[in-house]
């Protein structure tokens, strides 16, 4: 049965999921993706049927349920900031309240401040976490991969989106520099967590015991994490 293309685009429920489906004659296969305000929109050729976009998005399940998670763990809702004296910024678990000095003047963490230039913002605090992230974050690692019998070729900081992090299959893992930010025991688990997709990419059940394995206990971690989240400090020109 073909899927009448009046009415589009309606909403799929499959399970507990919502998905948006649109249908264009562009695409000959089906195109499933987690948007900003993770909502899910999926566009399908015409000729898909309704059932079989169904069977797709149910063999699709644990990526899909495994995507809402981390952009939710990364969540939209946040205070904004003006870069002025004594707004707070946290790092490793601890908030600094920002000094601002002369302008030009390099991010630093001094006497318990974070001081930022006058003329600086989100853009040089970014570079700062990254800065200070990659050398932090490589010695962190390093215990947590020998355990878990992994190598890792290469730690990148950056902007993942809402993500914590990546890694590809040669050993590459990518933090995403607002990570700098959680408490160390957090960090942790980020790192468990991206070590273990290096043996497993989905989030199934070998994937877990894997985290589990190397980490007892970790969905107390987890759970924090996901509720910390909405606390940190993510500009939009930084994610
Ligand atoms: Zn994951």
């Amino acid at each position: 049965m073909l899927v009448a293309v009046s009415g589009f685009p309606e909403v799929l429920r499959v399970g507990d999921l919502e998905i948006a489906v649109s249908v264009s004659d562009r695409r000959k296969s089906v195109r499933l993706t987690i948007e900003r305000d993770a909502s899910v929109t999926a566009v399908a050729p015409p000729q898909v049927s309704r059932s079989e976009l169904i069977k797709m998005v149910e063999a699709k399940r644990s990526w899909l349920y495994g995507k809402l998670a981390e952009r939710r763990e990364l969540g939209e809702a946040r205070p904004a900031r003006e870069y002025v004296a004594g707004e707070g910024f946290p790092y490793l678990g601890r908030s600094y309240r920002l000094r601002i000095v002369e302008p030009g003047s390099e991010v630093r963490l001094i006497r318990g401040r974070m001081e930022l230039g006058e003329d600086g913002g989100a853009q040089e605090l970014v570079r700062w976490y990254c800065r200070v992230g990659k050398p932090w974050l490589k010695h962190r690692i390093r215990p947590w991969a020998s355990r878990m019998g992994a190598e890792v070729t290469g730690l990148r900081v950056q902007p993942l989106g809402y993500r914590w992090g990546s890694c590809s299959r040669d050993g590459r893992v990518n933090i995403h520099w607002a990570t700098m930010q959680l408490p160390p025991t957090l960090i942790d688990y980020v790192l468990v967590h991206e070590l273990a997709h290096l043996q497993r990419r989905d989030h199934n059940p070998d994937f877990w015991r894997l985290v589990e394995r190397a980490m007892p206990g970790y969905q107390d971690r987890r759970e924090r994490l996901r509720r910390l989240g909405p606390d940190l400090w993510l500009p939009d020109e930084g994610r």
